[in-house]
């Protein structure tokens, strides 16, 4: 990449493998389900997660919609947590497409909503009250400086959707970033939910896609749910070639990402004027503020940065930025980072 952008890991380009892949990619129909790479991806994926079927979809948010769209009818009630991706980020899909009403729940530190909670906001029958059906989570959890969620608090999740006759899905957008955090199997913690989507590209550098995964049945009808929100492809071979190398190598460098982020972390609690606290990163994401007595603006800070040092930050409002690492930012990245805030603050 031609800059240092640390804004977020959804401006990674993909790899030169990926590149040559994706160059020489057998492909076919893939609304016909004859597009080999897609079909490899797909059963790959499934494999990986300890589920029966994959689906290969555009985007997270295209993923964790039709699996809204799958397992929620209208009129249905998903319990997931205020500071949820699918709530925030998603352009309110749930309601605008599904006829699903979103029931936030608050959530801790680490982005779990409490499972008591969960439990009292299950509603009865009672024909004036929308119908509880499903229970959206997420791991890594974004809003929450991408902590990585053990696998009791899904183990918890699946009791209470046993007990109310309740669908589960996960928002795994950045799921191996958690698992290579807590050095578990993914399948640990796919093994609570019903569904889980998956991000190719963001820390795993593929251009584009996500795979669903679930059961052959739940899959069958999530097909059909891309197909009406337009999600077929055809020979999207090209995209899923990159996709399997997103699985089969990406996923196993990730924590590389996380020793940098620590690396970045531990920097930045050295630089004056500087606000962070280390054990808050946990993944590949580090918020830091800028303490109220530091004389420059955020934005100027942003501005000069750039400027001067070529180097991109994600701002989060007021005097909060996130310092994003990926496979593009080496060690010697962080420390020009880490160098180039020195010397504005210094
Ligand atoms: C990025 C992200 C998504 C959505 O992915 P897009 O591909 O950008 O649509 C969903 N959930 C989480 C937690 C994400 O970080």
């Amino acid at each position: 990449m031609d800059t240092l952008d640390f804004r977020s890991d959804t401006v990674t380009w993909p790899t030169p493998a990926m590149r040559e892949a994706m160059a020489t990619a057998t492909v076919g129909d893939d609304v016909y389900g004859e597009d080999p790479t897609v079909n490899e991806l797909e059963v790959f994926a499934a494999e990986l997660l300890g589920k029966e079927a994959g689906l290969f979809v555009s985007s997270g948010t295209q993923g964790n919609l039709i699996a809204a769209l799958t397992h929620a009818q209208r009129g249905d009630e998903a319990i997931l947590g205020e500071d949820a991706h699918i709530f925030c980020w998603e352009a309110g899909g749930l309601a605008v497409l599904g006829g699903i009403t979103p029931r936030p729940l608050p959530t801790d530190p680490q982005g779990r909503m409490d499972l008591d909670q969960i439990r009292s906001a299950v509603r009865g029958d009672n024909p004036h009250w929308p119908r509880s059906r499903l229970i959206l989570t997420e791991n890594s959890s974004g809003g929450n400086h991408g902590a990585a969620i053990e696998p009791d608090y899904f183990a918890g999740i699946r009791q209470i959707a046993e007990e109310h006759g309740l669908r589960s899905h996960l928002d795994g957008a950045r799921l191996f970033n958690a698992t290579t955090a807590l050095q578990i199997d993914p399948k640990t913690i796919a093994q609570h939910v019903d569904s889980v989507s998956i991000c190719l590209s963001k820390g795993l550098c593929a251009p584009a896609g996500s795979v669903l995964v679930g059961d052959r049945d739940f899959i069958h009808q999530a097909r059909r749910t891309r197909k009406l929100l337009g999600g077929g492809m055809r020979q999207a071979g090209i995209l899923a070639a990159a996709g399997l190398i997103a699985l089969q190598e990406m996923t196993q460098r990730l924590a590389a990402d996380h020793t940098n982020a620590q690396r970045l972390a531990q920097g930045l609690a050295q630089i004056p004027g500087i606000l962070i606290n280390p054990e808050q990163v946990q993944t590949n994401m580090v918020f830091f503020s800028l303490a109220d007595t530091v004389p420059i603006l955020p934005q100027d800070l942003m501005a000069k940065l750039y400027d001067t040092y070529g180097i991109r930050l994600g701002s989060y409002g007021g005097q909060k930025f996130r310092a994003v690492t990926h496979y593009w930012i080496q060690p010697h990245h962080v420390e020009a980072l880490l160098s180039a805030l020195r010397e504005i603050l210094n």
